[in-house]
C-alpha cells in the first residue's frame, strides 16, 4: 500500500521526490512527507493531505541531494501531520519511511519509552528511526540490520542518516521496493510508476534483501552481510502508460484500451489447428495437466469475482470441479491442500499481500500454484510454480478494468488447454477460439455505446441503493458490477443471485431501488425475465444487460444489448457496460475516479 520514493545524485532531491510521490498517488494515501539530507543535516516536511499541498508548503531552502519521501496509508495511529512519514530519532539524525506493519511495535515502543525516549508519533514506523539511531554499529547498513533484527512484521523501508550523507539504505520484507539506475544518480521506489520518467533500468529487491544506493550505483545484500550480486535489467515500459493523456482519468483510458490489450493476451497463445491454447508459462506437460482433479482459484475483490467466472469456464470446458475463494480468508481456515488440485492465484499487481500469503500457505503444504498476474516479476509471479502473464500494460486506476478483462481471457485460455487434454472436442476448441478472436471487436462495439450508457448511469447515480442480479454465469458478472459501482460511486450496490431474491431481498425493492439484471440469452433467460416481473410488480426500476434475442414482453425495463459470443465467453461482454455505468455515475457525482476514498490500488498490508 502507499508509497516510497528516494533519490541520491547531483540534483536537488525534493522536487524529484515530490514528483515521484505524485506518480504514486493513485495507490491511495492519507498523508505525505519528504526528507532531504543536505549540508545542514536532515530536514523534514510532512502533513496530512495531498502531495500537491505538501509541495506548496515546502520552504525555499529545503535543499539536499539525498532525499526520501512517502505517501502513508495509516495502520498505527490516525492520519495526521505528526504520524506522517518520514519519522526521525530524538536527535534528528535519522529519517525513515516505511510501508507495511511492524507486529511487535507495541513492545518495542514500550522498551524505548522505558529507556527514557519520548516517542513523537503513534506509529509503528517511528521505532525504526530510534533503533537505527541507537545501534552501536559503525555503518548505516549495520545499524539498519541491527534495527530490523529486532523487528517482526512486514516492511519496505528506506533510511537516511546525517552521518552518512551519500547514501540511502533500503530493505524489503513483504512490501515491494525497486531500484532505478540513472546517470550518476540513483532512484528507489515502491512502484515502477515513480521511476519510469527517469529510468527503465531497474532492479527489484527480493524479500529479505537490502540495498545501499549512492550516486555511483547500488549494492545488494542480506542481513548476514553476504552480497546478493543483483544486476539491473531494462524493463520494456512506455512512460506514456503512466499518463492519462486526453482522458479525464486513468480508468477511462484503461477501459478504452480493452480491445487492444485483450488481443494482446491472446497473441501467440491460440492453436487454431488443434483447437487449443499454448500456455508455456504454466510449466506443465500434458500428463501433469491431465492429472489435475480440481481447480481452486484465489483472489481478492474483482480478482476474486473474475475467479468465479474462471471457475465456471473451467468446469464447463474441462469438466473439472473448480471454485473460487477470497484469498484473504483462505489461510485462516487451515486449508486442506491436495496434491492433484491446481491452485490459481489471481492478482493484477502480483503484490496483493492476502493472495501472496495464500500462495505461501499452499507452497508450504506442497501444493502446486500458478499465477494469473499482470506485473511481470512481481512477488506472487516469482513465488508461483508457473503462470499466465496478462499483458494488460500498467493499470493505474484503482478500479480494475483492462486487467480484469485479461484475467477472464487468461482463464479462458487455461480452461481451453485443460479441456483439450481431456474431453473437449477439437470442434468445440475451434468454436471457442473463433469466439476469443471475435472478443476484442465486440468489446469495441460495447465501448462505442458510451454516450447511451452515460445517460443511463446518470439516472442510476441518484439512487442510494441498487441491486445487481444474475444467475449461474451471470452471478459473478453481477458481483463485479456491484463492486465496481460501489467502489467509485459510493452508492450501496448489492449483488444477489436472481433466484435468491424471493428468499429475502425482495422486501427491499421499491421505486427508489433500481435493479440491474444480467440476462444472457441462455436457458435461464425466461426465469430471469420472470424474476424481473416480480421486481416490476413492486415498482422497482429495471435495467437489463442482455442480448438482442431476449424478449421482455410488456416489461418496463431499460435494456442494454451486448453482442453475443459463445455462451461460455459471454460473461466478459456482459461486464463491460457495467464498468461504463460505474464510471459515468461516479463522474456525474463528482468523485475522484482514480482515487476512490479509503481504497488503494494494490493492497500490500493485511
Ligand atoms: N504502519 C505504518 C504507519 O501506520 C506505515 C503504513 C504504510 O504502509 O503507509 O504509519
Amino acid at each position: 500500500m502507499c508509497g516510497i520514493v528516494g533519490y541520491v545524485g547531483g540534483q536537488q532531491a525534493a522536487p524529484l521526490v515530490l514528483e515521484g510521490l505524485t506518480r504514486l498517488e493513485h495507490r491511495g494515501y492519507d498523508s505525505a512527507g519528504v526528507a532531504v539530507l543536505g549540508t545542514s543535516g536532515i530536514k523534514i516536511a510532512k502533513q496530512k493531505g495531498r502531495v500537491r499541498d505538501l509541495g506548496g508548503t515546502l520552504p525555499k531552502r529545503f535543499q539536499g541531494r539525498t532525499g526520501i519521501g512517502h505517501t502513508r496509508w495509516a495502520t498505527h495511529g490516525p492520519a495526521n501531520d505528526v504520524n506522517a512519514h518520514p519519522h526521525t530519532d530524538a536527535k534528528g539524525l535519522v529519517a525513515v519511511v516505511h510501508n507495511g506493519i511492524i507486529d511487535n511495535a507495541a513492545a518495542l515502543r514500550q522498551q524505548l519509552t522505558d529507556d527514557g525516549l519520548d516517542l513523537a508519533s503513534d506509529t509503528d514506523t517511528e521505532v525504526i528511526a530510534h533503533l537505527v539511531a541507537g545501534s552501536e554499529q559503525d555503518t548505516l547498513e549495520g545499524k539498519l540490520i541491527d534495527a530490523l533484527g529486532r523487528i517482526e512484521g512486514t516492511y519496505g523501508v528506506a533510511v537516511m542518516h546525517a552521518d552518512f550523507p551519500d547514501r540511502i539504505v533500503v530493505a524489503r520484507n513483504g512490501s515491494p521496493l525497486i531500484i532505478g539506475v540513472g546517470e550518476k544518480e540513483m532512484h528507489v521506489a515502491s512502484d515502477l510508476a515513480a521511476l519510469v520518467r527517469y529510468t527503465t533500468t531497474v532492479a527489484h529487491l527480493d524479500d529479505g534483501e537490502m540495498a545501499t544506493i549512492t550516486a555511483a550505483g547500488f549494492t545488494t545484500f542480506t542481513a548476514d552481510r553476504s552480497s546478493t550480486h543483483k544486476a539491473a535489467t531494462t524493463v520494456d515500459i512506455d512512460p506514456a502508460a503512466y499518463d492519462a493523456g486526453e482522458h479525464d482519468s486513468f480508468m477511462h483510458k484503461e477501459m478504452l484500451e480493452q480491445p487492444t490489450v485483450a488481443a494482446r493476451v491472446l497473441r501467440g497463445r491460440l492453436d487454431e489447428r488443434f483447437g487449443t491454447a499454448h500456455l508455456g508459462g504454466l510449466n506443465m506437460g500434458a500428463r501433469e495437466t491431465r492429472a489435475i482433479k480440481r481447480v481452486k482459484i484465489l483472489g481478492c475483490g474483482s480478482a476474486y469475482y473474475v475467479g468465479q467466472m474462471g471457475a465456471s469456464l473451467i468446469e464447463e470446458l474441462a469438466r473439472i470441479p473448480a471454485d473460487a475463494e477470497a484469498a484473504s480468508e483462505f489461510r485462516y481456515r487451515n486449508p486442506i491442500i491436495e496434491p492433484d488440485t491446481l491452485y490459481v492465484a489471481v492478482s493484477q499487481s502480483g503484490e496483493t499481500i492476502d493472495t501472496l500469503l495464500a500462495v505461501q500457505e499452499i507452497q508450504r503444504k506442497g501444493g502446486r500454484c500458478v499465477g494469473l498476474i499482470n506485473v511481470v516479476g512481481s512477488a506472487i509471479a516469482r513465488e508461483c510454480d508457473g503462470g499466465i502473464y496478462l499483458h494488460a500494460g500498467p493499470e493505474v486506476a484503482v478500479a480494475s478494468t483492462k486487467a480484469l478483462t485479461n484475467m477472464f481471457l487468461g482463464f479462458a485460455l487455461l480452461a481451453l488447454q485443460l479441456g483439450r487434454v481431456r474431453d473437449l472436442s477439437i470442434a468445440d476448441g475451434k468454436r471457442l477460439i473463433a469466439g476469443l478472436n471475435a472478443l476484442p471487436g465486440q468489446i469495441e462495439e460495447i465501448l462505442a455505446k458510451e454516450d447511451e450508457l452515460s445517460e443511463i448511469a446518470i439516472g442510476l447515480a441518484g439512487a442510494e441503493s441498487l441491486f445487481f442480479i444474475g444467475r449461474v454465469r451471470g452471478f459473478p458478472v453481477a458481483r463485479e458490477g456491484a463492486q465496481k459501482f460501489k467502489e467509485i460511486s459510493y452508492r450501496h450496490a448489492e449483488a444477489y443471485q436472481t433466484s435468491e431474491l424471493k428468499h429475502g431481498p425482495l422486501a427491499l425493492i421499491s421505486d427508489e431501488v433500481p435493479t440491474i439484471a444480467i440476462v444472457p440469452n441462455d436457458e435461464l433467460a425466461d426465469r430471469n425475465v420472470a424474476a424481473m416481473h416480480e421486481i416490476a410488480a413492486r415498482r422497482g426500476p429495471l435495467l437489463a444487460v442482455t442480448h438482442e434475442g431476449v424478449d421482455f414482453g410488456e416489461l418496463d425495463a431499460v435494456r442494454i444489448d451486448v453482442p453475443a459470443n459463445e455462451p461460455e465467453l459471454d460473461p466478459i461482454l456482459l461486464t463491460i457496460p457495467l464498468q461504463l455505468l460505474a464510471y459515468h455515475a461516479a463522474r456525474h457525482l463528482g468523485h475522484d475516479i482514480d482515487k476512490p476514498r479509503n481504497l488503494a490500488k494494490s493492497v500490500t498490508v493485511e
